[in-house]
């Protein structure tokens, strides 16, 4: 339930409401946006279902929420969320890009691609040191000397760092040298990471499962924020269909969706929404012009050696192509990249 406060609402009358949901074993949730105040209330459903609002001064109307997210809703919050990753802020009027190898393979490799992502305007720098891959024999990622090297490098040429986390253990030590942790698809309902991330202190970034519906996703988010962790970013990187032409099919409705739904921001993979190169750059423009908060894509200074998605990656002069066009559609959009 939502209890919207009238505009003339006293802090008297705010505080009232809330000690009467509280005295009822529940839980609040402030939102206090600049027209109106929104007191989101969180816990039991026969609780809330006896919860009588509506007559108490101050209290314009109440609202039932059928959905079983709340801290995501944007019923629960009306104002678009921007989160500041060490100074980046994401759902701001910035795309914000995330660019790089989609695996740490060694500092010469990492580097290069880092020059080359900065110089095409990234503010991120993305690379893979914990390899959730499909097979076992499959290069697994080089793990905290690759986290190493996303530091130096991304220090190197002031950039932040965003890397996957794929196990609630390691919560300490990724967090120690990434500015954003990434949730990977395949650990979108991993509920102990998830539980495990709502208590940590840094941002994190969450993909989109493989078959995931978007109340799936959005309830994901919400183990995360209601564990105290409310800086969350959604990424939508392409769901399985019976489509086999490309490696995933990207759905750009999700950002329309997401958008009406929530209020977290939410960037586009277009590198893994296709798995080819050749339709990142079309696919990011459109994401761009789906109103998306930032794209992540993976760029490589060798694709036709890279250890992992080579097929998806851009070299360095097509991601700088890609960025020198989305500048105009950012602007029709009134955004800025
Ligand atoms: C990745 O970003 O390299 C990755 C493994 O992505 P996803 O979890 O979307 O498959
Ligand atoms: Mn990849």
């Amino acid at each position: 339930m939502i209890i919207v406060m009238s505009p003339s609402a006293t802090k008297e009358n705010l505080e009232k409401v809330i000690k009467k949901v509280e005295s009822a074993g529940l839980r609040t949730h402030i939102s206090e946006g600049e027209e109106v105040t929104i007191v989101g209330v969180i816990g039991d459903k026969k609780k809330i279902a006896n919860l009588e609002m509506n007559m108490m001064e101050g209290v314009e109307k109440t609202v039932r929420i059928t959905e079983k997210y709340k801290l995501v809703s944007r019923n629960f919050h009306p104002e678009d969320t921007i989160v500041d990753v060490d100074g980046v802020k994401v759902g701001g009027k910035q795309i914000v890009v995330m660019a790089g190898p989609c695996s740490v393979e060694s500092i010469e490799q990492l580097r290069e691609a880092a020059k080359a992502v900065k110089a095409g305007g990234a503010q991120f720098l993305r690379g893979g040191a914990f390899k959730p891959r499909t097979s076992p024999y499959d290069f697994q990622g080089l793990a905290e000397d690759g986290l190493k090297m996303l530091r130096q490098v991304a220090d190197e040429e002031g950039l932040k760092v965003v890397t996957e986390i794929v196990d609630k253990d390691d919560l300490e030590l990724v967090g120690k040298y990434a500015d954003l942790y990434q949730v990977g698809a395949r650990n979108m309902q991993n509920f102990q990471l998830l539980k495990a991330l709502g208590k940590a202190n840094k941002p994190v970034m969450l993909k989109r499962g493989l078959s995931a519906t978007i109340s799936e996703w959005l309830n994901a988010a919400e183990y995360i924020m209601a564990g105290g962790n409310e800086q969350v970013i959604l990424c939508e990187r392409g769901i399985r269909t019976y489509e086999t032409f490309t490696r995933n099919t990207l759905d750009l409705s999700a950002v329309a969706a997401v958008k009406e739904l929530s209020h977290l921001p939410i960037i586009v993979d277009p590198s893994h929404g296709t798995g080819r190169w050749q339709m990142v750059k079309p696919m990011a423009r459109a994401a761009v012009a789906a109103g998306c908060d930032g794209l992540i894509i993976e760029v490589h200074p060798h694709p036709e050696v890279a250890l992992s998605d080579g097929d998806q990656s851009l070299t360095p002069k097509n991601f700088n192509l890609l960025m020198s066009e989305l500048g105009r559609i950012a602007e029709v959009m009134e955004r800025t990249v």
